[in-house]
């Protein structure tokens, strides 16, 4: 294999997702929810398959598409967009991160990052041949240490890899914080790739703030999105990047030779989705919340101490009260202990010991299934 991914293997999700098929285990493990989406998108997918859409679209995204991103960006955020040169469609978020590290760095540049952090983040960097430098993220609160952010930084940054919503402490980082990432990013004249992916799921009127939103910020600031956690379509993998237009032409020039385009007829139906009414949003964050306290409350129940998260599909526990001592042997048993999967967090970690014996649980479920998951976890204490 290539020399940079030695360290990698497989990945976490593919891992854990085998093991609970072989243990007919409950996964709350891979962040997927087990509804789909509405109606009205899938159906436009339906539709843009019949209407004959099923050849390559053009290089950047569908046009409805590049609006719609361009009109969302401007209705959530007052954000100004030019859909025709500052936006660029990729294959799910992953691509946008992807394309987006190789675009913008040279072989031996640093990225700053939070740990834990994202896996495909450490993969790509590594592959891009930069290097990775990060800032721990403690449990429970993880708030962000200015000492050992401002440490993290040298004359070697080339970019902050951000991501808010954050996967996977459900950490919203908060203005005060995103300020001082930006004062960094500033004072190091270095780029912001900002992963939103989490925009919308939101809790306790937790406030998203995008990168790019700050004063001076969007013309350093790279915003990567995608539908699927959106709009429950994690299989379509329709994702987008925008933000100043010579680094997404850059970007461009990238992606036409790792996908050159991707998702056709799922283009037209994220157009679709983005367009919807605020209703559809707030709906969002407010059949999520229910879960999350439904997986919050559960853990407690069995014992574990729990982070309670304020964005995103997941909830991070601490499994010592269940007699772990190290995260991924205690997760590679639990299917076939407890017939429930879980992820360690220190495969998102470069200091294990930050996250000895935390795992993280999704809670994209339906209620029946979280029910389920907590009784069988419950039983193990
Ligand atoms: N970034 C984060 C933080 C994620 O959790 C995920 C996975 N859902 C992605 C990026 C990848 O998104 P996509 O499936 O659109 O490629
Ligand atoms: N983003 C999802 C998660 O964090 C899964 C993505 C993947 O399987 N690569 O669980």
């Amino acid at each position: 294999g290539h020399p940079a991914l030695a360290p990698f293997g497989t990945t976490i999700f593919a891992t854990m997702s085998a093991l609970a098929v072989q243990h007919d285990a409950i996964n709350l493990g891979q962040g997927f929810p087990d509804t789909d989406g509405p109606e009205v998108i899938l159906e436009a997918a339906k539709q843009a398959i019949a209407g004959g859409r099923n050849q390559y679209p053009p290089g950047p995204g569908v046009p409805e598409l590049l609006a719609a991103v361009a009109a969302h960006q401007q209705r959530f955020y007052g954000l100004d967009v030019d859909p025709g040169s500052q936006v660029l469609v990729t294959v799910g978020a992953t691509e946008a991160i992807f394309s987006t590290i190789l675009a913008l760095e040279q072989p031996g540049d640093e990225v700053v990052t939070f740990e834990p952090y994202y896996d495909s983040y450490a993969a790509s960097i590594a592959l891009a041949g930069g290097v990775r430098r990060t800032c721990v993220l403690r449990f429970p609160d993880f708030a962000v240490d200015e000492t050992s952010l401002r440490a993290a930084f040298s004359e070697r940054t080339r970019m902050v890899l951000l991501n808010t919503p954050h996967n996977p402490t459900g950490k919203v980082f908060t203005r005060a914080e995103i300020e001082f990432i930006a004062q960094l990013a500033r004072e190091y004249d270095a780029w912001v790739v900002t992963d939103e992916v989490y925009e919308h799921l939101t809790f306790d009127g937790a406030e998203h703030i995008p990168m790019a939103t700050l004063p001076g910020m969007a013309e350093r600031t790279l915003t990567i999105s995608s539908a699927g956690k959106t709009f429950s379509t994690t299989g379509w993998k329709v994702g987008w990047v925008s933000g100043p237009a010579d680094a997404v032409a850059a970007i461009r020039a990238v992606k036409q030779f790792v996908t050159y385009v991707g998702s056709g007829p799922f283009q037209p139906a994220v157009a679709t989705g983005l367009g919807l009414g605020d209703d559809v949003y707030a709906d969002l964050g407010r059949t999520l919340q229910a879960k999350r306290d439904l997986l919050v409350a559960g853990l407690r129940e069995a014992g574990l101490a729990v982070s309670v998260p304020r964005g995103t599909y997941f909830v991070i526990a601490d499994a010592a009260s269940l007699g772990a001592r190290d995260a991924l042997e205690f997760c590679r048993e639990l299917p076939e202990r407890a017939g429930v999967v879980g992820i360690p967090v220190t495969v998102f970690c470069d200091d294990q010991d930050a996250a000895r014996t935390l795992v993280r649980f999704a809670f994209c479920k339906r209620d029946e299934v979280l029910r389920e998951a907590c009784r069988r976890l419950g039983s193990l204490a």
